[in-house]
């Protein structure tokens, strides 16, 4: 299982289509999130849209390997999505906030994390507003999360900075095709 994390907007969504065509073999894990659907994101696909009262519900129920607030919202891992396909072989990427980066790391050790930093807090911003999927006052928040998950950057074994976009999805897909080499 490979877990990418790091702050909103660094890229990591953009870097793992990248590794998703290089190596097919990997199967991306559709988060829960009570966070409303921006346009264009399908349930079921970018995330299982749920409403706070069902997130609970999962998390009663231990259907969570992990679970996290951010932003207001809540995201988490549900093991329906992992546990099917580690039972049949299939490596699993998961895109998740430190918070949840910490909680798959103690409970599956065996993971291998990779935290995406920015080449600089200013290419950040620049990024989370030409997204344009965030309102400024969303743009901010995320950017005071960002300054404290920057300092966790130093728990994980891997760091890729997303300077430039080739360059940065080669170092992902090497350190994902070394670790799966080694199984
Ligand atoms: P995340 O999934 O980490 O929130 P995204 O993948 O949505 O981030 O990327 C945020 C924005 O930054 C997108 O508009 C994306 O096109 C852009 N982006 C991603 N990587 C780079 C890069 N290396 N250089 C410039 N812009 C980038
Ligand atoms: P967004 O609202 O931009 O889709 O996601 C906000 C943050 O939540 C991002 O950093 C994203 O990686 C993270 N996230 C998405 N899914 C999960 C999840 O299942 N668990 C946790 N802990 N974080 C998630």
């Amino acid at each position: 299982m490979f877990v990418i994390t790091g702050p909103s907007g660094v890229g990591k969504g953009t870097l793992i289509r990248g590794l998703l065509e290089r190596l097919p073999e990997l199967e991306l894990s559709v988060s829960a999130t009570t966070r409303p659907p921006r346009p264009g994101e399908r349930d079921g696909v970018d995330y299982h849209f749920l409403t706070p009262e069902e997130f609970d519900r999962a998390v009663a129920n231990g259907e969570f390997v992990e679970h996290a607030t951010y932003s207001g919202h809540r995201y988490g891992t549900l093991r329906s999505e992992l546990e099917r396909r580690l039972g049949a072989g299939v490596p699993v990427v998961l895109e998740i906030e430190v918070q949840g980066a910490r909680q798959v790391r103690e409970a599956m050790p065996e993971a291998e994390a990779v935290f995406v930093a920015p080449p600089s807090g200013g290419a950040l911003r620049a990024r989370l507003i030409g997204r344009g999927t965030d309102a400024p006052e969303q743009v901010d928040a995320r950017l005071r999360t960002a300054e404290q998950e920057l300092g966790a950057q130093s728990e994980f074994e891997h760091v890729v900075v997303n300077d430039r976009l080739e360059e940065a999805t080669e170092e992902l897909a090497e350190i994902v095709s070394r670790a799966l080499r080694s199984r």
